[in-house]
């Protein structure tokens, strides 16, 4: 029996609720807050008659503490799942330390002003002291790690496939199959076709950020930067094939390095055609990526808040993609004073998610462990105060609610190397 308020609803967030309302049996009531009630109202209308989950709805403006908190102690929810955008993160955890819920999301804060200038000045701290530019970092939401233990409540943080499933991967591996890790190597391939020339799977000004950023990776300790899409690596991805990915930064590597300090490299790689890559380069070139507003025929635009205005919709791209998803990591280390390899990785067919929840496969790798989280804490198998990483948990009871909702782990204890 549980509460569950859902923030956003979008493409991700609408697979996740879907997910809930199978699993009804935990997730008894749900409401859906956000800013378009309309979608949350039309997600409702599809899913009555279909879960005994009774399904509520409600606006709410996530990115003010107010209507949150009213919101949040009118429902009275055991849990806030936040699948709105990584610009909502420290407001709903604001929210949720007022009135005592525990919290979770999917992606790790970034600001939506990347040129305020009070964000600015710790930004360039941080990149200075750290050694990476990426606009989003842990550093913001760990700082709440005291109040939610104070308060006796726990966030779960980045619980989506990468970051989430991955770092369960970490946990896994490290519990099960290793002594010590050396190195890791995190692939995530999409071999999904959805026939337009360029498109983003999931929010485009998240996603455009996220690639255009430079590369890094962890390395003895230390942060080595790269500019973008610099180092490429061919990979042969099983039930995929052969595709070119790239080293880009991602935010679990930040927690990884941290809560598995013996690791020698972490290194995340990105499968991307050379034509989305040429597109991408493009918009940048002519500034459509800038977060920067500028004046046009006397109104203010943000470039590339109005080139999401003009891509396709991410949760539009369901019928239309074909191929499969691949995404997992690669492990070295020793087990038993012997040198060992391992890989844990899940594939995803776009059509199949399509029949299940109307939705491609992207949304789908992210909502269904978003979905799986929900359930760890709700049903009290992850019981951990304060703020926390999904490498932090138990990953054995999350990996198998992850074969059982849709998401099921192969492994490869021969894995190629990516040199
Ligand atoms: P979408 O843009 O499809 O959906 C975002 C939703 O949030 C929309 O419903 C939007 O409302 C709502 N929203 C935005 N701002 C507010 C606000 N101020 N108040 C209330 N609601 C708001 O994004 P996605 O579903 O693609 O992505 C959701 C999250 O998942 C993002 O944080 C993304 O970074 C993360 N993600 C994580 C991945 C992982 O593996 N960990 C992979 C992919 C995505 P409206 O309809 O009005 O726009």
């Amino acid at each position: 029996m549980s509460r569950v308020l859902v923030i956003g609803c979008g493409g991700v967030a609408s697979v996740a609720i879907r997910k809930c309302c199978q699993a009804d049996d935990v997730f008894t009531e749900l409401c859906i807050a956000s800013r378009t009630k309309s979608k949350c109202d039309a997600l409702a209308e599809a899913l009555r008659g279909k879960t005994k989950t009774v399904v509520t709805t409600a606006k709410v403006d996530a990115d003010n503490v107010d209507e949150l908190v009213s919101l949040i102690n009118s429902y009275k929810p055991d849990l806030v799942m936040n699948i709105a955008l990584p610009y909502q993160d420290l407001t709903i955890m604001d929210a949720c330390l007022i009135c005592g819920v525990n919290y979770m999301d999917t992606a790790n804060y970034e600001p939506e002003d990347t040129d305020d200038p009070e964000w600015r000045a710790i930004y360039e701290k941080r990149c200075k002291e750290k050694g990476f530019s990426a606009y989003f970092d842990y550093s913001w939401q760990w700082a709440y790690k005291e109040k939610f233990e104070k308060a006796g409540l726990t966030a779960l943080l980045g619980c989506g496939f990468d970051p989430g499933v991955t770092q369960a991967y970490c946990a896994y591996a490290k519990k099960h199959e290793f002594d010590t890790i050396d190195t890791i190597d995190i692939l995530d391939c999409n071999g999904g076709d959805h026939g337009y020339a360029f498109a983003t799977n999931f929010n485009p000004e998240v996603n455009l950020r996220e690639v255009s950023a430079p590369g890094s990776y962890s390395e003895n300790g230390k942060w080595v930067e790269i500019p973008a899409m610099s180092i490429k690596r061919e990979y042969d991805f099983d039930s995929v094939g052969m595709k070119d990915m790239y080293l880009l930064h991602h935010e679990e590597l930040e927690s990884l390095a941290v809560n598995i300090p013996e690791v020698k490299r972490i290194r995340f790689f990105m499968t991307f055609g050379q034509s989305y890559l040429t597109h991408m380069k493009c918009l940048e070139n002519v500034g459509m990526l800038s977060t920067t507003p500028v004046m046009f025929e006397g109104h203010e635009i943000v470039p590339i808040k109005f080139l999401k205005a003009l891509l396709p919709d991410p949760a539009s791209l369901g019928p239309r993609t074909h191929g499969k998803t691949n995404i997992g990591c690669i492990f070295t280390g020793k087990k038993d004073g012997k040198d060992k390899t391992y890989y844990i990785y899940n594939v995803c067919d776009h059509q199949e998610c399509y029949k299940e929840v109307e939705s491609q496969a992207i949304s789908y790798t992210t909502g269904v462990p978003a979905m799986c989280g929900a359930m760890m804490l709700l049903t009290g198998k992850w019981t951990e105060k304060g703020v926390h990483t999904v490498e932090e948990f138990d990953p054995d009871p999350f990996l198998d609610a992850l074969d059982k909702y849709g998401l099921p782990r192969s492994e490869n204890f021969a894995p190629v190397l990516v040199d």
